[in-house]
């Protein structure tokens, strides 16, 4: 099976539009959550991921937005971009949203926002020491896959022990999967990427062959950047997708 790994798209549909082009033809698509919040087209990003029948898990802004966490725990910028964000989707959509599991399991990886530990905590796995105790709730599992923090990098713990590696992605690349290995893996940000690179980021992982692939995609941030002025967005949430930060 080959799979499209897209994260973290909020609201940005130029940049999703760019990556499913650069993914092109995949068995099944999967989302690690926040598919709006902060970008200007939370509706569109949401149908579009629908309609491709995009395995997705629930991230901590689709949770805001729909009510099933509380803004309080957001900065004013996020926190009025959710708020702009709730009034731009249809009943429908926010109704689908708070449907959205926590996690998912497949048979070869499981699939969550923030961290396996407390998924609806949203934790943020940003170090070895933060991977740990996301690797302890994997049990049996060599793969999980993971978005929230917007940085395209994996973790890798050898079976048995109990030190973690974290290798950094930032311009994409590709990793054979090893037996005898547990990977987690963030394949980045589609909307807003923060690791200094902004190209959207996705993913691709073949079952077959145990590869995955971090891929950064040129989109137009500039139109993007427009769109969300003439909306009045806050203009830090603006001026951060030029830089990848
Ligand atoms: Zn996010």
């Amino acid at each position: 099976m080959i799979y499209g790994i897209v994260s973290d798209i909020h609201g940005n549909l130029e940049a999703l539009r760019a990556v499913l082009d650069r993914i092109g033809k995949v068995d099944r698509l999967l989302c690690a959550g926040d598919v709006v919040g902060y970008g200007p087209d939370p509706e569109e990003c949401f149908s579009l991921t629908r309609s491709l029948r995009a395995a997705t898990v629930l991230g901590n802004h689709d949770a805001a937005v729909c009510g099933k966490m509380d803004l309080g725990w957001f900065n004013p910028d996020a926190r009025a971009a959710a708020v702009w964000t709730r009034s731009m989707l249809s009943e429908s959509s926010l109704q689908q949203l708070s449907l959205l599991p926590a996690a998912l399991s497949f048979d070869e990886f499981v699939m969550v926002h923030g961290s396996l530990s407390a998924p609806m905590d949203f934790n943020y796995v940003f170090s070895a020491s933060a991977a740990r105790p996301c690797f302890d709730e994997m049990g049996d599992c060599s793969l999980c896959f993971i978005g929230h923090t917007h940085m395209s990098e994996v973790y890798v713990q050898e079976c048995g022990t109990l030190s973690v590696d974290q290798i950094a992605f930032t311009d994409g690349g590709k990793l054979d999967l090893v037996p005898g290995f547990r990977y987690i893996v963030n394949f980045g940000s589609v909307g807003q990427p923060r690791d200094g690179n902004p190209q959207a980021s996705c993913g691709i992982y073949d079952s077959g062959a145990q590869t995955i692939e971090v891929v950064r995609v040129r989109y137009d941030v500039f139109a993007v950047q427009k769109r969300m002025r003439e909306m009045d967005l806050p203009e830090f949430l603006v001026k951060r997708l030029e830089f990848g930060a």
